[in-house]
């Protein structure tokens, strides 16, 4: 189910698009889950047309700190640039694409669920509360409680200070 709109039936001039595509049928990822929400600005004009994207879509993490899932949204905005006119887009230029006289239709698709993925944060905690897992004893410390003293010095270390000491 791909993400594109005919282009051609609209005149020069600004027109706002919305799209809702089901996460699933575009094959973002496992973890991505609902409708992918996207806003479009169209600025066409005789010699290029000009899309300010707006993508959100709602997915589920494992916590880094305390390894529960969580849900959160993945939002995203960029800039895609069609032209009529082959050389008017640069070498550098990413997200410059060519329509030929004869295509009347865009496609958003790949670039949509490129930027939704590149928008995952590299970390991703259930809260900025969360309490984590205590690295002696396993529990889950925004659940329960344990005895365990924070600044309890690991057995490694122990026996290495006792060698130290013997020394
Ligand atoms: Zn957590
Ligand atoms: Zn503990």
């Amino acid at each position: 189910m791909p993400i594109k709109f005919k282009f051609s039936d609209f005149p020069d001039g600004i027109h706002e698009l919305t799209f809702l595509a089901d996460s699933n049928k575009l094959d973002l990822g496992s973890n991505f889950f609902g409708d992918v929400a996207l806003d479009v600005i169209m600025d066409k004009s005789s010699h290029q047309i000009v899309l300010k994207c707006e993508a959100e879509v709602s997915a589920e993490f494992e916590c880094d700190r305390c390894t529960e899932k969580f849900e959160s949204k993945v939002s995203t905005n960029f800039l895609l640039v069609y032209v009529f006119d082959e050389a008017s887009c640069g070498i550098d230029d990413v997200n410059c694409y060519f329509l030929r006289r004869d295509e009347n239709t865009i496609d958003i698709t790949k670039d949509t669920k490129e930027y939704l993925r590149l928008a995952v944060p590299m970390k991703n905690v259930c809260s900025s509360e969360c309490n984590g897992i205590c690295p002696t004893c396993g529990k889950n410390l925004n659940y329960e409680q344990c005895n365990c003293t924070k600044d309890e010095i690991n057995p490694v270390w122990n026996e290495l200070l006792k060698l130290k000491e013997n020394k």
